[in-house]
């Protein structure tokens, strides 16, 4: 026979586009459109339905930036669509290839219900599914214009990205409002002759299926007659009938479609336009719902559900009977999709005991899983988190963007620093916006790297970012690939039903240790460093908020502030969500967050001084405004004693480390007993001198403390990405500057390019520590600005502190696993060692930093360097540009314990306080046993809730002395403060001491009953 299977996938390509898809609506019929222009910022529903209404026209502009209208459809059905599926088609003047990135509408009945989302992917409303003919037609549409800002030039710089600097012009324009008949045979011819098309387009072209299903599509095409497609589909049909009865082989992929939409909590659009992307979604949802048996429908991020609960009780209405249903299903346990490396420990402790309570009390239900699909990286503290927060398994695909490495596994046992493992997927078709098409569905069987032992994948399913989430194209097309030859297997199920499947047939999966670094988005650890520092500021004072108060309660018998601390938890655990906290999101998304941010603080700061003053003291300005401390009462909220005041308390502070600063010929001079610090005339670090070990950390002939700004233009993301040749263009900052003395301080100032720096270098913490405080005015564009010390440590990896422990690195370039890790993270510290001798670089809100080894003859120099600022122009034209005051450290002769000791001094200085002296509720015997929380419970019991952690990587036998009140009952508890066994505990006259046994890296959590 002559080989015409290309021109039938030609013709097939063109009937559908042209003819079929078309005709899946017929007898158009306009309605009468009106509008109600919101002034401002959008307005409760209630309002828009009750507004004045001007006409409005088909071909008319609507929408400036950010602007909401309200729109009104009104009508009458014609006698003649009588007994048939009526809808209406609306295009507001969407462009179908950026759902989720411009304008939507939320349709509501004049009653006020909820009826679905309008979008580029669904621009329909149903009528009614069996018309009588001369009902009357009214539809509201609350329609966002939300601007497209990353389009078909992607990452261009623009000033639309917030309501206070976009323009005024109309964006859209009203393309159609049709009342039409839905010809369902069409739809379904429709599905029936994509899929196949699609898979004809997945199999080698030798296959007889492919030859088969082509001459079935030919044949179908034959009957259809295209000026009558609605009279001819079902004949059309008939033709493919036996191509799509044909079985799929027993070795077929099995995919589990999850109904799903990833909405970013923040990102091109400000919050509160999350909440109604979230709306929109969520009904048309419900509605998918309630028309199908078998979508399941699943979403993650407790604050979502809450936004609707507080916004559109309405829809949670609807949602929440979904749910209950168990067909909309809560996915994560999270309070929202978090960064997984930035936050500290006992954020994302909280990110899933917040998460999980609301889920529990709106819904009766717990999640399982950890659905974290889009984060920028996985730190290994993640695998004990996840585990002892009760967790079974983890989701996600974002590793998939690796610049450079496939990872080897899609269904694995991650295991964490400490040895916890937890059972993951990562979704081979490499996406959580899947739509169910032939060539994902292919790409999922090809890719899944277990097929030679297991057969399961699962494909998070829908529009994201208020796309509108599944269709119910997805769905049709989800039907046909349930059992089809040549086709990976598709039905949709929940991630729970997924994951029992998964390890039902994988008991012995590989295993991936350590963290999950993604090869990608490395300038998120530094970009928006305002974002950084308003996130650990608010975690430092979270929990010294919680530690105070807890005394208070313990010891004052004051009440608890559990309503408040759990809203201020809240609060920051959503500006941790991926695109706010890494930096990523729009101006309006980020001075949103920093004016949050200070009123957290402002918040929390009134909660210690309330929570000190019922315990009789009073502590003086925290953070970098701390002052120093004379011999008198301090206040010490590090969870390890200095200078004679006890961790976690106020007591008399012993003297201060003596230092002095003077010059010496053109070179200044930082000298205590512990350290001597020689700074030349350029402001730069000549010697760092460990005077315990006499060794000098700066490397012979080289300078530290030298600003390094690199030009720094990815190839795209630019907030998101530094591209490894950024290293190829350096300017050191050696030119000259002003230095000179101001009492115990060396002060450096110095100007470059449109921008200025002070720098304030003193001997802190005992005389040890070289801290730099730095004040600098960031003008510069596309730049990257770093802090370089070039230390003589011989050595091929780098030890950076990680959640509740630390990572070990390699920072060599052997292998291209490696050579892709050229910019890290770490929490408050990093650290190069060799036995004997290490330099740990300490930072106060600043994560990213790299290591670089430079040869030095036949020595080898580790370049370490802080990364201060970048400069991105998109999305935020401005990132960065400004103030910033930031804080760094340099330990000479450092360990993995000082190093930690002086990560939490650095970030949290002893302060001076006032009053009475205040005893630490809990304290560990062991220095490598850090209690890093102390708080009420939040079943509000009034027990006692202690975390404590073994931070340095070795066993630990230790125990914790709980001081000056009466312990009844002690429990090992889990991450939710669920209660396990009892402990045995001894007695001291003035504590009871609680015994534990921390494996490395282990994080327990004590619940003592009062
Ligand atoms: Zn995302």
């Amino acid at each position: 026979m002559h080989d015409d299977q290309a021109l039938t996938m030609g013709r097939v390509t063109r009937v559908l586009a042209e003819r079929l898809r078309p005709a899946i609506y017929s007898d158009p019929r306009p309605l009468e459109l009106a509008a109600h222009v919101v002034d401002g910022e959008p307005i409760p529903v209630a309002e828009g339905l009750g507004a004045e209404y001007a006409p409005m026209s088909v071909g008319d502009r609507w929408g400036r930036a950010w602007g909401t209208t309200w729109l009104r459809l009104t009508g009458e059905v014609p006698a003649s669509f009588a007994g048939r599926r009526v809808e209406i088609v609306a295009d507001l003047g969407f462009d179908v290839n950026m759902p989720g990135f411009q304008a939507e509408g939320l349709v509501y009945t004049p009653g006020g219900e909820p009826v679905r989302s309008l979008n580029p992917r669904a621009q329909w409303i149903p009528v009614s599914p069996e018309a009588r003919g001369g009902e009357a037609v009214e539809f509201f549409v609350e329609a966002a214009s939300n601007p497209v800002l990353l389009d078909y030039h992607p990452f261009l710089p623009t000033e639309e990205g917030d309501v206070l600097t976009s323009g005024d012009e109309e964006l859209y324009r009203v393309r159609r409002v049709d009342l039409c008949v839905f010809e369902q045979e069409v739809f379904e011819l429709v599905h029936d002759v994509e899929v196949l098309h699609q898979l004809a387009a997945e199999l080698p072209e030798e296959s007889a299926r492919r030859a088969k299903i082509l001459r079935a599509l030919n044949a179908a095409l034959n009957r259809v007659d295209l000026q009558d497609v609605p009279g001819t589909a079902a004949a059309g049909r008939e033709e493919l009938r036996e191509v799509l009865a044909s079985p799929a082989e027993p070795s077929a992929h099995k995919i589990t479609a999850v109904g799903h939409a990833h909405i970013d909590s923040a990102w091109l659009w400000p919050l509160r336009e999350t909440v109604r992307k979230v709306a929109r979604t969520s009904s048309s949802m419900a509605t998918l719902i309630d028309e199908d048996d078998e979508f399941v429908y699943a979403m993650s991020s407790a604050q979502q559900y809450a936004w609707m609960k507080r916004d559109r009780p309405e829809v949670f209405a609807r949602v929440k009977k979904a749910v209950a249903e168990g067909r909309f299903v809560p996915v994560g346990g999270m309070w929202v999709e978090s960064d997984a490396v930035l936050p500290s420990g006992e954020s994302l402790v909280r990110q899933i005991s917040q998460g999980q309570r609301f889920f529990k009390e709106e819904f009766g239900v717990e999640c399982r899983g950890a659905w974290l699909p889009d984060s920028f990286g996985y730190s290994g503290a993640l695998p004990q988190i996840l585990s002892g927060a009760g967790y079974e398994w983890f989701l996600t695909q974002k590793i998939s963007w690796n610049q450079v490495n496939r990872f080897p596994h899609h269904t694995f046992l991650w295991e964490g620093i400490d040895g916890s493992r937890i059972f993951t997927h990562f979704p081979p078709m490499d996406t959580y916006n899947s739509q169910l098409s032939g060539e994902e569905v292919a790409r999922a069987a090809r890719q899944f790297k277990e097929k030679s032992v297991a057969r399961h994948s699962l494909a998070p399913t829908g529009w994201g970012d208020g796309g509108g989430g599944t269709t119910r194209e997805m769905l049709a097309r989800a039907k046909r690939l349930a059992n089809l030859e040549g086709s990976p297997q598709v039905s949709f199920g929940t991630p729970n039903d997924f994951f029992e499947q998964a390890k039902a047939e994988l008991p012995d999966p590989g295993v991936w240790r350590g963290e999950l670094y993604l090869e990608l988005h490395r300038g998120t650890f530094t970009t928006q460093h305002r974002m950084k520092q308003g996130n650990r500021t608010s975690e430092r004072l979270l929990a010294e908020a919680e530690l105070w108060a807890a005394s208070a309660a313990v010891r004052a018998g004051r009440d608890y502030p559990y309503d408040e601390l759990d809203a201020l938890w809240q609060e920051v655990l959503l500006l941790q969500f991926h695109d706010i906290l890494p930096g990523t999101s729009i101006a309006w998304v980020h001075r949103e967050a920093r004016e949050r941010y200070e009123r957290v603080a402002t918040t929390l700061r009134g909660i210690i001084a309330d929570s000190l003053q019922a315990l009789g003291a009073a502590g003086e300005a925290d953070g970098l405004d701390a002052a120093p401390v004379g011999e008198r009462l301090a206040l010490n909220a590090a969870p390890f004693p200095r200078r004679g005041v006890p961790a976690a308390s106020i007591a008399p502070a012993g003297p201060a480390a003596p230092v002095s600063a003077r010059a010496e010929g053109e070179s200044f001079v930082l000298e205590s007993a512990a350290a001597r610090v020689e700074i030349d005339g350029s402001g730069h670090v000549r010697s760092l001198v460990d005077l315990a070990s006499g060794r000098d950390a700066i490397a012979p002939g080289r300078t530290g403390n030298v600003l390094q700004l690199h030009q720094d233009f990815p190839n795209m993301w630019d907030a998101w990405d530094v591209d490894a040749f950024y290293a190829g263009m350096r300017d050191d900052l050696d030119g000259p500057a002003d230095v000179s003395l101001d009492g115990d301080a060396v002060v450096v100032r110095r100007k470059f390019g449109e921008s200025a720096i002070e720098q304030r270098l003193t001997l802190a913490d005992d005389g040890r520590l070289l801290v730099i405080d730095c004040d600098v005015d960031w003008r510069e564009e596309e730049k990257f600005l770093k802090l370089a010390f070039p230390v003589a440590v011989f050595t091929d990896e780098v030890v950076a502190e990680t959640q509740f422990g630390y990572h070990r690195r390699a920072n060599h370039a052997n292998t291209s696993w490696e050579a892709a890790r050229f910019e890290t993270h770490a929490q408050r510290w990093f650290l190069v060692r060799e036995p004997g001798f290490g330099v740990a670089f300490l930072n106060e809100s600043s994560h990213g930093f790299d290591v670089a080894r430079e040869s030095a003859g036949r020595d080898v120099v580790q370049n370490a360097r802080f990364s201060l600022l970048r400069a991105p122009r998109f999305p935020d034209p401005r990132a960065d540009r400004g103030r910033h005051r930031m804080r760094f450290g340099v330990l000479a002769g450092a360990t993995v314990e000082s190093a930690t000791e002086a990560g939490w001094a650095l970030q949290s200085p002893l302060r001076a306080a006032t009053g009475t002296a205040v005893p630490a509720l809990a304290t560990s015997q062991d220095p490598a046993v850090v209690v890093s929380t102390v708080k009420l419970a939040d079943d509000r019991s009034g027990d006692l809730v202690v975390r404590l952690y073994e931070s340095t990587g070795s066993r630990a036998s230790t125990s914790i002395a709980l001081n000056g009140f009466e312990a009844a009952r002690v429990v090992a508890a889990d991450l939710l403060e669920r209660p396990g066994d009892p402990i045995e505990t001894t007695r001291t006259p003035d504590a009871v001491l609680v015994p534990v046994a921390l494996r490395p890296f282990e994080v327990t959590t004590l619940r003592i009953t009062r």
